[in-house]
């Protein structure tokens, strides 16, 4: 039997990218908070500059099953315990561009936001003021109408100046990278000393994950974190329009209820669709908040590619931040694709390095060893240049997150993933392919290849839409059958743009907290 605990008047599920950000402005505004995480507690001190320590950070369980032709890299791009995949993000935040709110009116693809940007802009500069951005509006000539970055831009290296030469060759523009990395001391946090470990979290707090930023602001307004707490389903009652709270277990197998007034997912994009689909019952046989049967539908994530090169310059490759230091966003138009494919790409510059493991110098040339690793690993720590392009991923109902016919340890069935990336996304990774090789070579590179499509950011599932009968949540992240329910992440992306998504979830996640805060007893 499971023990039903004391009622709450918010329970936020994940302590995440969103789920700190949504604890603690409702702590901050006076209500009760209870934040449940499926993994570990940690602390920003916990951390440690390893390689070692980044695997640890990486998603635990439950399992997530691959069903299509392609991965979304779920590895990769999750996290568990404190913070989420958030610890170890890259920071890397330019803002969705006016397009990308209004794909399926102007060009006939993918899907609608609820809302045009401007609705979301007064969101995305609130949270650059909170966390502390560095990068230049101004310089960033591409970027949406928005309040300048509150500090100035990161470190640029020699690795940094060298690529811009390619691109500059090329007629091409670049600028400094916005990113959620302090280039100065900020409310308390200090600089940050580019020493590119942000992969492994950054322990000192310069970076503004969850850990650093909102997570101790959640505590300090007296937010409570349960850690440990796997969470299941979310309970509803009798008129199956209305959640009671959720369920959720211990690592040792006890089952617990947690009554509250409001629900808020954000434990990211697939476990968000997976508990929805697993809280079906009598009323909702098809899953909670899924009366359009799209819950779900619309998964997306970047293709990706990462280009690398050998320079005669000393490239400083090891200084600076993982996520790059400057940004292109030159191909961000819809139809700016050469060879018609529709969609937005862009490039991040000078990636700091390592010399091992996932992003790191050996793993560029997976095909070498012995002798010839060595010899490359010698001139790559001085010489290698390093950038990724990222592609849109078009909106497409076939791309979703199911039920596996496989059950977790508390007999909860598991996510399937059916995925195939979009035939558009995949000619914009071609062209980026191609187009990387060509920066590197007019920047002088006496080498440079590119890697196999990766998959970056995961996005879609429970998406939003103005329409009920085709959406799973409304203009404000809650979901359209059930007012007391609200979804916060990418998840919650109906259309993907090109732009790291961490930036608009928060931003998004700051929308629906201040409409929750404005609509208290509705
Ligand atoms: C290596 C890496 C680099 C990245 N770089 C960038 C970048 O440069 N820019 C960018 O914009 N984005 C980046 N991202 C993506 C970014 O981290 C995610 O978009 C963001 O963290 C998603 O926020 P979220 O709140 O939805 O999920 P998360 O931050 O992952 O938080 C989800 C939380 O929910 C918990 N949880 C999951 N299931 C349950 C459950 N059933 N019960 C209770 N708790 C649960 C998890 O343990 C986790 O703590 C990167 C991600 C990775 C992994
Ligand atoms: S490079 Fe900067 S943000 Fe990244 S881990 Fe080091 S100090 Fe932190």
């Amino acid at each position: 039997m499971p023990k039903t605990l004391e009622a709450v008047e918010v329970v936020v599920v994940g302590t995440g990218a969103t789920g700190s950000l949504v604890a603690a402005v409702l702590a901050e505004a006076g209500k009760n908070v209870l934040v449940l995480e499926g993994g570990h507690a940690r602390k920003l001190t916990d951390l440690y500059s390893s390689q070692t320590w980044a695997r640890r950070l990486k998603w635990a369980a439950p399992e997530v099953f691959g069903a299509g032709p392609d991965s979304i890299w779920f590895n990769f791009n999750a996290g568990h315990g404190y913070g989420g995949a958030a610890v170890h993000h890259y920071a890397v935040w330019p803002r969705f561009h006016e397009d990308d709110f209004h794909e399926k009116t102007q060009f006939g693809r993918s899907l609608d936001w609820p809302f045009e940007y401007s609705e979301l802009r007064p969101y995305y500069d609130m949270v650059q003021k909170e966390v502390g951005m560095s990068g230049d509006a101004e310089k960033e000539i591409w970027r949406p109408a928005g309040d300048p970055y509150p500090l100035p831009p990161v470190l640029v290296s020699n690795h940094g100046k060298v690529l811009a030469r390619g691109f500059e060759a090329l007629g091409m523009h670049t600028s400094p990278i916005p990113m959620a990395i302090l280039s100065q001391p900020y409310n308390g946090r200090p600089a940050c000393i580019w020493d590119g470990w942000c992969d492994a979290g950054c322990p000192i707090g310069a970076l503004a994950n969850p850990l650093a930023v909102y997570l101790p602001r959640a505590e300090k307004a007296g937010a409570k974190l349960r850690p440990d707490a796997h969470v299941t389903r979310v309970l509803m009652d009798s008129t199956g329009k209305k959640a009671t709270g959720v369920e959720y277990f211990s690592p040792a197998g006890e089952s617990f209820i947690q009554p509250a007034d409001k629900v808020v997912l954000c434990a990211f994009t697939v476990e968000n669709a997976r508990i929805l689909l697993n809280s079906a019952d009598a009323k909702n046989p098809n899953g909670v908040a899924n009366s359009s049967g799209t819950l779900g539908q619309y998964l997306m994530c970047h293709p990706a590619v990462g280009i690398n090169g050998l320079f005669d310059d000393d490239m400083q490759n090891f200084l600076g931040a993982t996520g790059g230091q400057l940004l292109c966003q030159d191909a961000f138009g819809k139809t700016s694709d050469p060879g018609g494919a529709f969609g937005s790409r862009q490039w991040e510059i000078g990636l700091a390095l390592k010399p091992n493991d996932l992003l790191g110098i050996a793993m560029s040339r997976p095909d070498i060893f012995g002798a010839e690793l060595h010899g490359f690993m010698q001139d790559g720590a001085h010489h290698m240049g390093s950038m990724v392009g990222v592609c849109e991923d078009e909106a497409l109902p076939e791309n979703r997150i199911e039920l596996s016919s496989e059950k977790d340890p508390f007999g909860y069935p598991l996510a399937k993933v059916v995925y195939k990336a979009g035939a558009d996304g995949v000619k914009l990774w071609q062209t980026a392919a191609a187009e990387g090789v060509k920066i590197f070579q007019a920047a002088g590179a006496r080498e440079a290849w590119h890697g196999p499509q990766g998959g970056q950011h995961i996005m879609g599932g429970t998406i939003m839409g103005a329409d009920p009968a085709k959406s799973v949540l409304d203009s404000t992240g809650r979901a359209h059958d059930v007012p007391n329910l609200f979804v916060a992440g990418p998840g919650v992306f109906p259309s993907s743009s090109a732009a790291n998504s961490t930036f608009t979830a928060k931003a998004m996640a700051m929308k629906s907290v201040r409409f929750m805060l404005g609509n208290w007893g509705a």
